[in-house]
């Protein structure tokens, strides 16, 4: 296969999006040769399908049979099947087994394939045509509520990427978005760049007082690493590292900055990396502040550019959560909660300092930001003395994954049964699994990398689907879903021993999976979680990480890799005891976010006197325990919604967790450790939430499946604030 043409006519991409649906990739045959010849294919294709169906469209705009879903929506489906079936595998592969030669052609194909989006997105021809389908009622009425909704949402998308503007507007729009693209990857650089050049260089013994070994390797090398691309002496190339000399160099990075501000006992340079920290990209030349000035001003006119009064409206239109005030009535009993729980938090950090003065060699001082984490630290350590090491011999692999599966099928009644040797993989280390419902019909499959594999592989979990549940005119292709985990991975004889918060991951992701795998919905563009409004899609994800704290599923999963037994049960009392360590306090300063981003894209004029930055202080203020230090300026590094998709959408955190401790805790109220009662829930929240994922609205699923709207109550309960 060295010959360039053999390769495009054995193209592994292209034999699968042609052979039709339900084709699995054949991993183990792709090469980076293949990526930019099927991405051209694509291209060629969806311009011919879409030539058609256009034609079809524009011929016959007014008849009322040709708005039938066979007509318009199945070839559009096809066309995605199709997209999907060539491309999805490339950046799969992208992100668990690059290479310089697979990144260079994926540089080359993400250009074409972010245009044939856009340009599928913004397609006039099919926006009229779907509109007039949508104002025919006679048409509109022979479509079932799910396709209504899959229309729907289409047309929603599109308006919002400004199909529906004429003229000047539409011109100013493109402008609008365009400015706003760049405003977010330069905040974005700046923030980075701003972080990368900081170090906080320590020369003496004493400037590292109290910090763990593992912090000082990290920091011993990040020291010779900055130091030796500035060397330009050849023999001094290889700086000399030794941990326990120095020097050593401390980061804005969490794990530079989280371990220093938790180990340090040094509190003037604990308050140096603090005023650091919360100073970062606000002055100097990768200020910030102006662009998040543009970037509220810019986005407030493209909200009224689409009918919008503010940018959060827009936001919230395509959201679960119906308006800005019912957002902020749940933030702030949340908060009513959570406040007192955070001030206990403070008295009791406060008084454990008071006790143990002079551990940190300051004398009683008032207590200030940069001591918060110092003593939280000492007072975990006096509390629950365990390290996550000790825990990672009870956490094998496959031990995890058996508890795990025994939960599923406890809970839902589904089969998980290997199936490795029937798909193709591209690392040895890949499981590939086959789910089973109750009459051992063969419903779903996934692919598993479970461990971690820093030369070719992203950091962080992530649950993506590789093929998606669809009823095709040629047959049904089942859900495939790619489950990709960074555990550790196992070291000679000893097999992959993970900590318990990769566990956590791993019902997490697995969680997002069972709704990909287990949908129902017969039109792929709603199944899995595909269609789910997005502060929703963390329900069942969230909700698996719940059984974790359930003692007997614990114990179900949690067995000494040598000998075989059951995690002692001190252990288990301290991770039951530990979750709820400081959650007021860690709950506090997601709300105070979350507040501030709303007010920021509702109430804030982006043209008028007032600062950005009051509006976060006044938040810190009335939502912290502590006043905010008056230099901080946190929204410069506020990333999530000024260059990510968290505008005045920040809230979505709490809120899905609300939802998942919710659908928990109906499981509570049945019992957790009556199996029928178990059985029957889970049944429900199967077929209710599982498997119709995008194809109803979130609110009305909720409430099928819990009999009433979604109520704060049980987070509250779970966070220990109750
Ligand atoms: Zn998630």
């Amino acid at each position: 296969m060295d010959n360039s043409s053999e390769l495009n006519l054995k193209n592994p991409l292209i034999e699968a999006a042609s052979r039709g649906p339900g084709q699995l990739p054949a991993y183990s045959r792709i090469a980076p040769d293949h990526v930019v010849p099927a991405v051209k294919w694509l291209v060629q294709q969806t311009e011919v399908r879409m030539a058609a169906l256009v034609k079809n469209l524009e011929g016959t705009s007014n008849s009322l049979e040709s708005k039938s879903w066979e007509a318009i929506m199945v070839p559009l489906e096809a066309v995605g099947a199709t997209i999907n079936s060539a491309w999805s595998p490339v950046t799969h592969l992208f992100g668990v087994f690059n290479s310089p030669e697979l990144r260079k052609a994926y540089d080359e194909a993400l250009p074409i394939m972010v245009d044939l989006d856009l340009r599928l997105g913004q397609n006039t021809a099919v926006y009229q045509g779907l509109k007039s389908w949508r104002g025919d009622a006679a048409a509109w009425s022979k479509l079932s509520k799910l396709q209504q909704r899959i229309i729907d949402k289409r047309l929603l998308a599109a308006e919002q990427s400004g199909v529906d503007l004429t003229g000047a507007a539409r011109q100013r729009f493109n402008e609008v978005e365009k400015q706003l693209s760049q405003l977010a990857t330069k905040f974005s650089n700046q923030l980075l760049d701003a972080t990368k050049d900081y170090a906080m260089n320590l020369l003496n013994q004493s400037d590292v007082d109290g910090l763990p070994d593992h912090v000082l390797e990290l920091a011993a090398h990040e020291y010779a690493r900055r130091n030796k691309a500035a060397d330009k002496d050849p023999s001094e190339a290889n700086l000399k590292i030794d941990l326990k000399a120095g020097p050593w160099a401390i980061t804005m990075d969490g794990p530079s900055f989280i371990p220093f501000m938790e180990f340090s006992k040094r509190p003037d340079l604990r308050e140096k990396l603090y005023l650091a920290s919360i100073k970062r990209a606000s002055f100097g030349e990768r200020d910030n502040t102006p662009l998040i000035h543009d970037l509220l001003r810019l986005r407030r006119e493209k909200a009224n550019l689409l009918g919008f009064k503010t940018f959060a409206a827009l936001s919230l239109s395509s959201k679960m959560a119906a308006s800005v005030s019912e957002v902020r009535e749940l933030l702030e009993k949340i908060l009513g909660a959570a406040q007192p729980a955070a001030r206990r938090d403070l008295e009791e950090i406060k008084a454990f300092r008071a006790a143990h003065a002079g551990l940190d060699g300051k004398p009683m001082a008032e207590l200030c930001h940069w001591d918060i984490a110092f003593w939280a630290e000492r007072v975990k350590e006096a509390r629950y003395q365990y390290s996550e090491e000790e825990l990672r011999p009870y956490f094998p692999l496959e031990r995890a994954l058996d508890g795990l599966f025994s939960l599923v099928k406890k809970l839902f009644g589904v089969d998980v049964r290997p199936g490795d040797g029937e798909a193709h993989i591209w690392h040895a280390d890949v499981r590939f699994f086959k789910i089973y419902d109750d009459v051992g019909k063969h419903i779903a499959s996934f692919f598993l990398d479970p461990y971690s594999r820093p030369q070719n592989k992203k950091g962080g979990a992530w649950m993506a689907g590789c093929l998606d549940r669809w009823q095709s005119p040629t047959g049904l292709q089942i859900p495939v879903a790619h489950l990709v985990c960074n555990g550790t991975p196992p070291v000679g004889e000893t097999p992959g021993l993970m900590t318990f918060d990769q566990v956590r991951t791993l019902f997490h992701e697995f969680g997002h999976g069972l709704h990909h795998m287990l949908s129902e919905v017969p039109h792929s563009e709603a199944a899995g979680i595909n269609n789910v409004e997005w502060d929703a899609v963390e329900l069942p994800s969230q909700f698996m990480e719940n059984w974790l704290y359930h003692v007997p599923t614990l114990k179900g999963l949690a067995r000494h890799y040598q000998s075989g037994a059951v995690l002692p049960e001190h252990y288990i009392e301290k991770i039951m005891a530990s979750r709820t360590y400081r959650s007021g306090s860690m709950a506090i300063r997601q709300l105070q976010f979350a507040l501030a981003d709303l007010e920021l894209h509702e109430e804030f004029d982006p043209a008028g006197n007032v600062s950005p930055f009051e509006v976060q202080n006044r938040h810190m203020a009335r939502a912290g325990v502590m006043a905010p230090h008056p230099e901080n300026k946190f929204l410069c590094s506020f990333s999530h919604i000024f260059a990510g998709g968290y505008s005045a959408g920040y809230y979505s955190y709490k809120w899905a967790e609300v939802l998942s401790a919710d659908a928990f805790a109906a499981f509570e109220e049945a019992g957790l450790d009556n199996e029928a009662s178990v059985a029957a829930v889970g049944q429900k929240f199967r077929k209710v939430i599982l498997a119709q994922g995008g194809s109803r609205h979130p609110m009305e699923l909720f409430i099928e499946f819990r009999g009433r709207k979604p109520e704060p109550q049980a987070l509250l309960r779970h966070e220990g604030w109750l």
